[in-house]
């Protein structure tokens, strides 16, 4: 794939084309927020411009301007292939490899349209003609605001677009908590509430949203809480049956592994999610301070993310996945002190 200046990328958009914006698989807030926020300004500049997602996301995003327009390539493979065929330039947003697009890898790999990436995850791969990679940033949808104005487009960003961005970076940052919210981004946050985006509104849509059961999966998370206090750790566990117990959707499990980083002195907190249907185990990782989750996941569970928040998998059964996990964090005692 040849490569491209930045000046190439602006000089591309300066015409009409046919845009295609891709999120990683099983897309949280940042990656949906990027990825429309980004559509709203293509479809301004003139572009046709289309928001692909490898599956479904959770009903708490979909109400961000664009949403009914959202093809989901698992329900529409057909129509999704028939757009990336047509496509002259597609955006990767918040993700770092092309794997993470999960079953629209092997489509992106065929592809001859250029891709130019937009994301903060560490290590990123050399797939896409322009990589947009800025690991300091607390998320994509700030990134998206820099390239916008990057490309000298600051006064196209209308509310329609902040909305989408504000709500990826609200998301991403747990609500301008996590330490790479800057000074910037509160300046990004703050044009995008001088345009008229709803910070108060677009916080409760998405975190006041709960059905009675999530409430009660939450419940059964904290009481299955362990804290292993000599190695400053705590993890969940939810099995198959306790997730079908609590009528589990997608979405419901989303920011329960901040419970164990809460604990005082945790510095590793963990949840590990049974998916009986896919014979995985779904692991997400957080970690306040040296501990590196990125490097833990990528070494042992097939994983990656971020120094401080990061996922991966594993093929055993729950109870030897974790019987796994407490042999390796004993052998990290150290770091975890
Ligand atoms: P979560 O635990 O919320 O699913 O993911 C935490 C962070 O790690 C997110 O930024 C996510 O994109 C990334 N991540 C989650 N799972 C994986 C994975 O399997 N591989 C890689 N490379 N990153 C992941
Ligand atoms: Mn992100």
């Amino acid at each position: 794939m040849k490569s491209l200046t930045f000046e190439a990328v602006k000089s591309l958009l300066k015409s009409p084309k046919k845009i295609v914006i891709v999120t990683h698989v099983n897309p949280d807030g940042d990656a949906i927020g990027s990825a429309l926020g980004l559509r709203q300004y293509l479809i301004q500049k003139g572009h046709k411009s289309t928001v692909i997602v490898p599956n479904d996301y959770p009903k708490f995003l979909k109400w961000i301007p664009g949403t009914s327009e959202v093809l989901n390539y698992e329900q529409n493979t057909a129509l999704a292939i028939k757009k990336l065929k047509a496509t002259n330039l597609i955006f990767t947003v918040d993700f770092n490899a092309l794997h993470r697009s999960g079953p629209m890898q092997v489509q992106l790999e065929k592809n001859i349209a250029p891709m130019i990436m937009i994301d903060h995850h560490q290590q990123p791969e050399d797939y896409a003609a322009y990589t947009y990679s800025d690991t300091n940033m607390g998320s994509t949808a700030e990134m998206v605001y820099h390239f916008i104005n990057q490309l000298g487009d600051l006064e196209l960003i209308n509310k329609e677009v902040g909305i989408g961005l504000y709500t990826g970076i609200m998301t991403d940052t747990a609500s301008f908590r996590f330490p790479k919210t800057s000074v910037k981004t509160h300046r990004v946050a703050a044009h995008l509430i001088e345009l008229g985006v709803d910070h108060s509104e677009i916080h409760s849509r998405v975190y006041d949203a709960n059905r009675f059961e999530r409430l009660q999966l939450m419940g059964k998370a904290l009481s299955n809480l362990i804290v292993v206090k000599s190695l400053n750790t705590a993890y969940i566990t939810l099995s198959q049956a306790e997730l079908d117990a609590c009528n589990h959707q997608k979405g419901d499990t989303e920011g329960l592994v901040n419970y164990g980083l809460s604990v005082e002195g945790v510095k590793l907190a963990v949840i590990f999610i049974e998916k009986k249907a896919e014979g995985t185990v779904k692991i997400s990782l957080r970690s306040k301070g040296h501990f590196d989750v990125n490097h833990f996941a990528r070494n042992h569970f097939d994983g990656g993310g971020h120094k401080n928040a990061a996922g991966g998998k594993s093929e055993l059964s729950l109870e030897a996945t974790i019987a796994k996990f407490k042999t390796l964090i004993k052998s990290h005692k150290k770091e975890l002190q």
